[in-house]
């Protein structure tokens, strides 16, 4: 199928009662089915059925972030909210009848394992007695997304958005990025009550999901909804042990450096993101600049990601300017019906632009890799999986950073580094925290900023908040969008970053090696549970005691050699 531009992507709204009866006729075709052939035939229908409604699904999404006061919009993702769960009991309905068939050992050899994997955890995540709480949990957490990107800054006499404002918050001049900051948080204290109401919800309505579809708690189904497959929380917390004894301490001797690198008594948490006392290095020209240097470097590394590139910018798959009324963040979505993806991001002219283009492409260099895969299971990966393609790539990308810096380049490669190492306890942080929430759903709002207090002191013990509005008090979290919208998507960071590490050093020794390795890890796409795609790319998992100490290691010579 010939790819369209996006601006003449179209997909048929769904309508309930149609997808019902292609259901049913899928289902009594499969039944019906005489032989293998017949059986993945009506699985393909089906198939081909997600395939259709997920890329409308997209687009609705991907509409909406783009223009978050667009009235049509808005009640295009209402349309999608409320239909997601039936549509996903809809589905859930034929994966049980998957799981049960006799003819399971021929499916399995067909598709594999991974999927029947996948769609029992989805048989037990969801259920049509749920119906009601995932309809308003999708309510709320599109709530929190307008409340952030319908903030307004008047700065210095600059009206700036979120993203807009983040810009000053690392500037170079300490009582610029001071100032920038108490604005920032002053925003957040102000609409303290608003994000406690909306998270007090939230919290409230997946445990009682997690009860009525008989689990402890929400924890649990997080587990489930995260997919994962092949670690448990036992593992997790064993990882953050590790983390706590390796990373932790590393990292406070990194705050030491940034001190005096700084020339600052210390660092206090404007100073956290800077690291060096001109500033971190910029991007050295704007958006269509960057682009233009982006499909230089593309084209350089070759492996099909310049003609990628190519097709991306042509078709237009980006939406990369900050501008009023866009949601904030960076994310990578797709269309399957034309196996393209499409990145959105807030560039602000700082050196978070680099970062964010490198790590989408990443995820959008994998979905187009694994476009052809046997099923919409395995378009895309389980999440912490999904992130070492994105992650990797910011590391892979290394000799081409002069382009975007120049002189700076080596400057921001080590700044790169330590950003990466230093995200490892945050994302720990935030992972932990929320295994501390939903084990007391019904602890009060002051006792979840409480805990996150103790993660600070726990994961963050150098962070000093001095006399900026909500942090002191626990409330930086708040910022942190994954906590309300997607809950537990966040160890996964942690996980393909000690991963991306690994990539890191193995492109230092033998780039070609690395090379073959990630472009065969993409084209995988979700094929296989993590543990069994990080090994299948040469890589030790994470979970293996010594992994993290070995890169660890690696990065913390390759910092004292460039003192
Ligand atoms: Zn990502």
């Amino acid at each position: 199928m010939s790819i369209p531009k996006f601006i003449d992507m179209q997909a048929q709204r769904p309508v309930l009662e149609t997808i019902q009866a292609e259901m049913s006729a899928v289902s009594s075709d499969f039944d019906a089915a005489a032989t293998p052939a017949a059986r993945l035939a009506a699985i393909r229908r089906w198939d081909d059925l997600r395939a259709r409604v997920g890329t409308w699904m997209s687009l609705v999404g991907l509409r909406f972030n783009q223009d978050t006061q667009n009235e049509a919009y808005k009640k295009d993702r209402d349309y999608r909210d409320e239909l997601a769960p039936k549509l996903t009991n809809l589905h859930n309905q034929f994966k049980k009848k998957l799981l049960s068939s006799p003819h399971r050992p021929e499916l399995e050899r067909e598709f594999g394992a991974q999927a029947f994997a996948l769609w029992d955890q989805d048989s037990r995540a969801h259920s049509p007695e749920i119906e009601k709480q995932t309809v308003e949990i999708s309510r709320l957490g599109a709530e929190y997304t307008e409340l952030l990107a319908a903030a307004k800054f008047n700065f210095r006499g600059e009206t700036l958005t979120m993203p807009g404002l983040g810009k000053y918050t690392s500037d170079p001049d300490r009582d610029t990025r001071h100032e920038a900051q108490r604005m920032k948080w002053r925003w957040f204290a102000d609409h303290k009550a608003k994000l406690d109401e909306i998270f007090d919800k939230l919290t409230r309505l997946r445990h009682e999901s997690a009860r009525k579809l008989g689990l402890k708690d929400f924890i649990e189904l997080g587990y489930l909804r995260m997919h994962r497959v092949d670690y448990s929380q036992a593992d997790v917390d064993k990882l953050r042990r590790q983390v706590q004894q390796e990373v932790v301490p590393l990292c406070a001797e990194l705050v030491k450096a940034q001190a005096a690198a700084l020339g600052v008594a210390k660092v206090m948490h404007w100073d956290e993101g800077i690291h060096e006392r001109e500033g971190n290095p910029k991007p050295k020209g704007d958006h269509d600049w960057m682009v233009a240097r982006a499909t230089e470097m593309f084209d350089d590394m070759g492996y099909g990601l310049g003609e990628f590139f190519r097709l991306m910018t042509e078709k237009g798959l980006m939406d990369l300017k900050s501008r009023e009324g866009k949601a904030g963040g960076g994310f990578c979505t797709s269309f399957p019906t034309w196996g393209v993806p499409f990145i959105f991001a807030n560039f602000n002219g700082t050196k978070g632009d680099v970062e964010v283009f490198t790590h989408e492409m990443g995820h959008a260099f994998q979905s187009y890799s694994s476009r052809n895969q046997k099923l919409n299971d395995y378009h895309w990966p389980t999440h912490e999986s999904a992130e070492i393609h994105s992650m990797s790539l910011e590391f892979m990308t290394w000799p081409w950073m002069d382009r975007f810096f120049k002189e700076d380049a080596a400057r921001f490669q080590r700044v790169h580094l330590i950003g990466s190492l230093m995200f490892i306890p945050y994302g720990t942080a935030v992972d932990h925290f929320q295994h501390l929430v939903y084990a007391r759903p019904d602890a009060t709002m002051a006792q979840r900023h409480e805990m996150w207090r103790e993660m600070e002191k726990t994961y963050l013990p150098w962070r000093d908040a001095g006399d900026l509005p909500h942090v002191p008090e626990g409330g930086f979290w708040q910022q942190q969008r994954h906590i309300y919208l997607s809950p537990f998507y966040y160890i996964d960071y942690v996980l393909a970053q000690i991963c991306a590490l690994q990539f890191w050093v193995k492109a230092d020794e033998n780039r070609p090696q690395a090379m073959q390795d990630y472009v065969k890890l993409c084209a995988r796409g979700g094929e296989a549970p993590f543990r069994e795609l990080a090994t299948g790319a040469g890589l030790r998992s994470p979970f293996e005691q010594g992994c993290l100490s070995a890169v660890v290691a690696k990065a913390r010579d390759w910092l004292a050699a460039r003192q």
